[in-house]
């Protein structure tokens, strides 16, 4: 049994939708269809996502303004996908009817009222659809999240599933008919419809096809493939036939957004095989996100990069001795909510890796404060405007000379190397450099290990 899931960009017009359905309905075990709300469509400009005109609107209306433009913008949408699937626009109607009556709902919790809204943007999504398979003569059933048992829970700026969902949803499995599932949402305990984060219909997709042990989760979106590096940096880079889930979650963690980092987990609690595929070119081969690879073509197999890094430098003699420093400075951070990224040590020094756009000036601040006040810390420098570059393979660990082949190629463009990181498992390699000398590594390193002919 195949669940696959469409993107934005997949459903964003009647015909992006048409070609959906009829991939869905192209092969008889693809049995559950996960969608997201409307995208962007490319040939309207300034166009917005449906999910984008429904955060608008709950904006504004949590300001206590009207928001009849918001409402318009919405109702264009709704009225053009309809009578691009030759629908009846009572359906548009109905939907809109909806979107009136979540909008006037009271509530004291902004992200209950505004995740109200917004998943809207699925719903509309799934009822269009549904209707469409419908008016073809498909029988099809549109299950929604909360009715279904999609439990969710929110703490600290994130949206957890709780387990008992695996097992509610594990019945969809049995359905005689199809299924069409919106994305992005579930409800609380108490029964509130809350969203993931952006993206997170991917998040639906996975804990829909670990919770009927899917055969396959096809993703389906707008590329033809996984490339080897990111197409805006480098010109035609190689496609990837296969990718491992520790591949694609170490590629996914600086700038491949192919699929939500949080989708990753029930895939890989599961170890249900990912098919990443193009709703344009459903006849590319696409790319194959496994458990184990089954070819190890090359030992390089992605390279991702970001700019947005920055290191909070120490240096203290006898570091290396005092007992429970560590601990100590990784606590004020803690308690600073700064999230660390990587702790990379020398005897009597040692570097704390953050996020650049997470770490503003008055952070800077009270952590050059507090660790001086509380741990007599006071040489402290901060490097700002570095960037990540990381290598990623699962051949790295067994061939030799690969760390020596990417500082080379490094070094050819006469780049200095700020930090290099790699661990014992060794699946990847990260290098730190000045942000401005990003791109040159980049190309460096992408012709050393993915040499043209
Ligand atoms: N519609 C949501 C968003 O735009 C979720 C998704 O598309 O996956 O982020």
């Amino acid at each position: 049994m195949i669940v696959c899931k469409f993107g934005g960009s997949s459903l964003a017009s009647g015909a992006q939708i048409r070609k959906s359905c009829s991939i869905f309905l192209a092969d008889p075990d693809r049995r559950i269809m996960v969608v997201s709300a409307p995208g962007v469509r490319p040939d309207v400009p300034g166009d917005k996502k449906m999910t984008d005109l429904l955060i608008d609107l709950a904006n504004v209306r949590w300001a206590g303004l009207e928001g009849n433009m918001e409402l318009l913008a919405i109702s264009d949408r709704l009225f053009s996908l309809v009578s691009e699937l030759d629908l009846h626009p009572s359906i548009a109607d109905q939907l809109l009817g909806e979107i009136a009556r979540r909008s006037e709902e009271t509530t004291v919790h902004h992200k209950i009222y505004r995740d109200g809204i917004v998943a809207l943007g699925e719903a509309i999504s799934a009822r269009i659809v549904s209707e469409f398979l419908s008016s073809q003569g498909v029988k099809v059933s549109l299950v929604d999240p909360c009715e279904a048992g999609l439990i969710l829970s929110y703490y600290s700026g994130l949206t957890q599933i709780l387990p008992e969902s695996y097992d509610n949803l594990s019945t969809l499995a049995s359905r005689d008919e199809l299924i069409v599932f919106p994305g992005f949402y579930g409800r609380t305990e108490e029964g509130n419809t809350i969203t993931f984060s952006r993206g997170g219909s991917d998040i639906s997709g996975a804990i829909v096809a670990a919770a009927t042990s899917a055969d396959l989760y096809e993703n389906w979106t707008d590329m033809d493939h996984v490339y080897a590096a990111n197409p805006l940096l480098i010109n035609d880079p190689e496609p990837i036939k296969e990718l491992s889930y520790r591949e694609m979650r170490e590629l996914a963690y600086i700038g491949f957004s192919i699929i939500h980092p949080e989708a990753l987990e029930p895939l890989f609690s599961h170890r249900i095989p990912v098919r990443i595929a193009n709703t344009d070119n459903p006849s590319a081969e696409g790319t194959m996100v496994l458990a184990e690879r089954t070819h190890l073509d090359n030992v390089v197999t992605g390279i991702a990069c970001s700019d947005d890094f920055c290191t909070i430098n120490i240096r203290r003699v006898l570091l290396n001795q005092e007992r429970g420093i560590l601990l100590k400075i990784l606590t004020v951070f803690n308690e600073l909510d700064i999230n660390v990224e990587h702790v990379p040590s020398g005897i009597d020094s040692l570097s704390v890796i953050v996020r650049g756009s997470e770490f503003s000036l008055e952070d800077e601040l009270l952590l050059r404060n507090r660790l001086q006040i509380e741990l007599g810390i006071d040489d402290l420098d901060v490097t700002r405007n570095l960037a990540i570059i990381m290598i990623v393979g699962e051949g790295m660990r067994d061939t030799v000379g690969v760390i020596a082949r990417a500082t080379n190629a490094i070094a050819r463009e006469n780049i200095s190397i700020e930090v290099v990181l790699s661990d014992y498992h060794e699946i990847s390699c990260i290098f730190m450099m000045s942000k401005y000398e990003m791109n040159r590594a980049m190309h460096g390193l992408y012709n050393e290990f993915f040499p043209r002919n």
